[in-house]
């Protein structure tokens, strides 16, 4: 079945790992006017297949390569693609997106995303090469690293997504990787190694097709223009990348430390992104099509090899109280071969490190002991000894140990580099969000509370669930169009990178950022007829219309975002999901962070309720059959 919409090849690999049938699925026109792509489409088609309480890691379990209809366009940081399945970290929806090429061959190919079901028998990986697609053994790359695995499987000019060894022995944050990014979050990696997947290769020779390919152009042309003029994406993620932020979110008082006991570390200058890019950068590096350019190229033992982002620099430094660049580099490494999520493992490190201390467990690990670290991750990464209970994460480790009051974690998902007492509008995010704890999907508003130029008072909780709800829409949007989430960093107006470092110009801007959180709150109310136009500082909107001549506007787009949020929380309401799963543990709600400030603690209680009502769903966190109407969801019902 093809698609009336350009943009899209609107065809859907269907293969079946167990029966060895390859086939192809049939979407409706509608499911792509509804969720564009990528995570939210994939969402659909779970929905559609899984029975819910199946076991993520059984043979029952789907796992879904998606695009979008951006994907390979050339538009400014698309090579986006992401991985869904139900996922065996949380038992939520599961869903990880990452750059890297495959998702461009894989279009080129001819394909729109890639349906995985069942289990080979033996280990395999699944060559695409345009139409001809073949199941092909992989038994003598299985137990190889993620360098070697690129290396072996498949052609080298193809693009590949490949799993590492902490993928095969199920660890529960294993990732994918393709060329050198990650799809980090969600135990994408642990779905694959669980049907005997080591890697899927896609090779292509056909042209995505556009709708309106001139105006496209033009508008490319004009998005590329403003990304590069941009202070943060033409010049601060260039520069520092994503580590650029780690000093001043340190000084807000949000930068993980200690295992999350603390929101400042004394040494975070040491790892930050400028410290980095004085000392170690070799180069700054990116996705393909992307002119941000936010990854970092560092030398390690006479190579260049990717070099570490923001996260591992916090979760591995100031969470274990090691301030040795040089260490973290040869981790990050380590962790990237040998496939393991750098954010899950890092929080699970200071987790076990914080039972160490307190003599609820005996595990050898301290903060600020560098020595066994290394050895620790390759234990994880092959479930052998102590690594074979911190493979299954810090839900597990609390619920066996004890100390789930500071197990920080939220449906499961280890909590990302940030310290939600010094950004509680980030807290909601962890608490709301989808797949679990996490920032980007939590609305990453991190950056308008610790980071940015102008910032919302971090402690002003009314405010948050208005702002919150209009992050998590619009980059989970963003992101179905698959559009990098960086691109958004252009939404706020480059002047505000200009104001003068003044007290007074800061203060007066935080006021009336905050204090506009009404006017937020009727934005999101409005309908989206209301906006029918394109937001020159975010044009993923009028791109996408370009490219696929769907009737798209801002008002549709963010609508679009809404609706996914929804039917992600559908999907996680039918797992049994509900309010009561929308937690952090007690060291961030009753526990001050600062003591004496009642300020610094989240207060969730009073968040979650504002946040509900606004996002029409009932006291229990599960979206009314009204909102469901109204998001052109009653087929859900
Ligand atoms: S901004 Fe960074 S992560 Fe995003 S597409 Fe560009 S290089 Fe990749």
């Amino acid at each position: 079945m093809t698609s009336k919409y350009k943009g899209y090849t609107g065809r859907i690999l269907d293969v079946d790992l167990t029966t060895g049938k390859i086939g192809e699925y049939s979407l409706p026109d509608r499911d792509r006017e509804r969720f564009i792509g990528g995570r939210y489409i994939s969402t659909k088609i779970l929905w559609d297949l899984l029975k819910p309480g199946i076991d993520p890691l059984s043979p029952d379990n789907v796992l879904i390569v998606m695009t979008s209809p951006l994907t390979g366009t050339g538009a400014p940081s698309t090579s986006r693609y992401d991985i869904s399945a139900k996922s065996p970290q949380t038992g939520t929806i599961g869903h990880s997106n990452s750059g890297g090429n495959f998702g461009i061959h894989l279009k080129k190919a001819g394909w729109d995303g890639v349906i995985v079901r069942g289990k080979a028998q033996s280990p395999v990986y699944l060559d695409i090469n345009d139409d001809t697609v073949t199941i092909k053994d992989a038994k003598d790359i299985w137990g190889k690293d993620i360098e070697e695995t690129k290396e072996l499987m498949g052609d080298k000019r193809a693009g590949k997504m490949v799993i590492g060894p902490a993928g095969e022995n199920l660890v529960k944050y294993a990732i994918v990787v393709s060329q050198d990014r990650a799809h980090g979050r969600s135990g994408m990696g642990a779905v694959m190694g669980s049907k005997n997947l080591k890697g899927i290769v896609a090779k292509g020779s056909k042209k995505i097709e556009l709708h309106e390919p001139e105006g496209f152009r033009e508008t490319i042309k004009k998005w590329i223009k403003m990304i590069q003029a941009h202070p943060a994406t033409g010049d601060f993620a260039p520069k520092y990348g994503t580590s650029g932020f780690l000093k001043s979110i340190s000084d807000h008082n949000a930068l993980p430390t200690k295992n999350f006991s603390s929101g400042h570390y004394k040494d975070a200058q040491m790892l930050s992104g400028q410290t980095l890019a004085e000392t170690r950068l070799v180069k700054n590096d990116g996705c393909q099509s992307c002119p941000i350019r936010c990854a970092r190229v560092v030398e390690l033992d006479g190579r260049e090899i990717k070099g570490p982002e923001y996260e591992v620099l916090c979760l591995l430094g100031s969470n274990m109280l090691i301030n040795d660049m040089d260490a973290i580099i040869r981790w990050n490494y380590e962790l990237d071969i040998l496939g393991l999520d750098s954010i899950s493992t890092g929080t699970v490190l200071g987790f076990a490190a914080e039972l160490n201390e307190k003599g609820m467990w005996a595990n050898g690990i301290e903060f600020g002991k560098k020595e066994n670290i290394s050895a620790v991750i390759k234990s994880i990464a092959l479930r052998q000894g102590i690594g074979a209970e911190l493979a299954e994460g810090v839900r597990f480790l609390s619920q066996k140990y004890g100390g789930e009051d500071f197990a920080p974690h939220s449906k499961g998902m280890e909590l990302a580099a940030y310290e939600p007492r010094g950004a509680v509008g980030h807290g909601l995010g962890y608490a709301t969000a989808n797949r679990g704890a996490c920032h980007l999907d939590g609305g990453y508003m991190i950056y308008f509370e610790a980071t940015g130029p102008a910032i919302l008072d971090p402690y002003h909780y009314r405010s948050k669930p208005s702002y919150t709800m209009l992050d998590q829409n619009l980059l989970s949007a963003i992101s179905a169009g698959g559009s990098c989430l960086f691109t958004s960093w252009t939404i706020l107006p480059s002047i505000a990178f200009k104001v003068p470092n003044s007290r007074i110009v800061s203060w007066l801007v935080t006021k009336i950022l905050t204090f506009a959180w009404p006017a937020i709150e009727l934005t999101l109310k409005m309908p989206s007829y209301m906006m029918r136009y394109h937001l020159p500082m975010l044009p993923h909107s009028k791109a996408i219309k370009q490219a696929t001549g769907m009737d798209m506007d801002f008002g549709k787009f963010i609508r679009m975002g809404e609706r996914g949020f929804a039917l992600e929380r559908l999907f996680n309401v039918r797992e049994g999901f509900s309010a009561k799963d929308d937690t952090l543990p007690k060291r961030f709600t009753d526990e001050e962070q600062i003591s004496g400030n009642a300020k610094t603690k989240v207060p969730l209680g009073k968040m979650l309720p504002a946040y509900y009502k606004l996002r029409g769903w009932n006291a229990n966190g599960i979206p009314t059959v009204e909102t469901l109407r109204k998001l052109d969801l009653e087929d859900m019902i």
